[in-house]
């Protein structure tokens, strides 16, 4: 029942309630949503509830691309990010994939593949690669991080083939002007429930004005976000080199 309630306080915190299960059969489950719906009656909460449903059966990959990356965050640890490391050719994705999907392909499961780096959109074979997918394969839906630092363009072509995007903010090293311009351009096309889109807005220490400055952003312009702890615990160097442009006015 914690479990649960933690499940649902955390979709509550979204604003609305969908309480979801993973297994139309599993009465322990049914059980626990029919206590918890009792709950929220006794508590006046009801009205919040927007489905109760189970959530669809999927095979979920989450899948780290490679660890090249075009940033260099001081928090981020060394098997997370490089500036050398090849990046790997359409080719070795796609067998890549192809060997995943003989081995899981059995299932007949819908995929649900969320893409991370290092930075995914730095490799110029990323975007063919999941349009291929996508027009290949019973891939449901693709979820992808990045740092935010594509074209604008280049994420238009991708909201094609993926359906859902999070931006990071990464003080250190964006542009704040022209981040946020792809940020409102690309909310208005990642329209839910069908896509989605997200802003993470990582909580650097040395940066509290502009995270707060983000933020209003965000509200004001209606875009979902978050704002990301940050573990230091494997940060790569002390310093802060703060070269990005602190740009954003509202
Ligand atoms: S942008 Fe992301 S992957 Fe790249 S260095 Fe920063 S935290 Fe690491």
């Amino acid at each position: 029942m914690a479990e649960m309630r933690q499940r649902c306080t955390a979709l509550e915190d979204m604003g609305r309630i969908a309480i979801g299960y993973s297994s139309k059969n599993n009465i322990i489950l049914k059980l626990l949503i029919k206590n918890y719906v009792n709950i929220l009656k006794k508590t006046n909460q009801m009205n919040n509830i927007i489905a109760i449903r189970p959530v669809e059966k999927v095979f979920s990959i989450t899948w780290m691309l490679g660890r090249r990356c075009n940033y260099d965050c001081m928090y981020c640890p060394e098997e997370l990010h490089d500036k050398f490391s090849r990046h790997h050719d359409l080719n070795k994705l796609k067998e890549a994939w192809k060997n995943m999907h003989q081995q899981t392909g059995a299932k007949k499961l819908p995929y649900k593949i969320s893409f991370t780096g290092g930075e995914v959109t730095a490799n110029k074979n990323f975007l063919p690669f999941v349009s291929w997918l996508k027009e290949n394969y019973n891939v449901s839906s693709i979820l992808i991080t990045t740092n935010g630092s594509a074209g604008l363009k280049y994420y238009e072509k991708l909201t094609n083939y993926v359906d859902a995007i999070s931006f990071s903010t990464h003080a250190e090293f964006m542009n704040e002007k022209v981040f946020f311009q792809k940020v409102v351009a690309l909310n208005k096309i990642m329209i839910r429930p069908k896509k989605s889109f997200h802003v993470n807005i990582m909580d650097e220490y040395w940066a509290k004005e502009r995270i707060k400055l983000y933020e209003k952003f965000c509200i004001k312009n209606k875009v979902s976000f978050s704002i990301n702890e940050i573990d230091y615990d494997k940060k790569t160097r002390e310093e802060v080199l703060n070269n990005g442009q602190s740009n954003l006015k509202i």
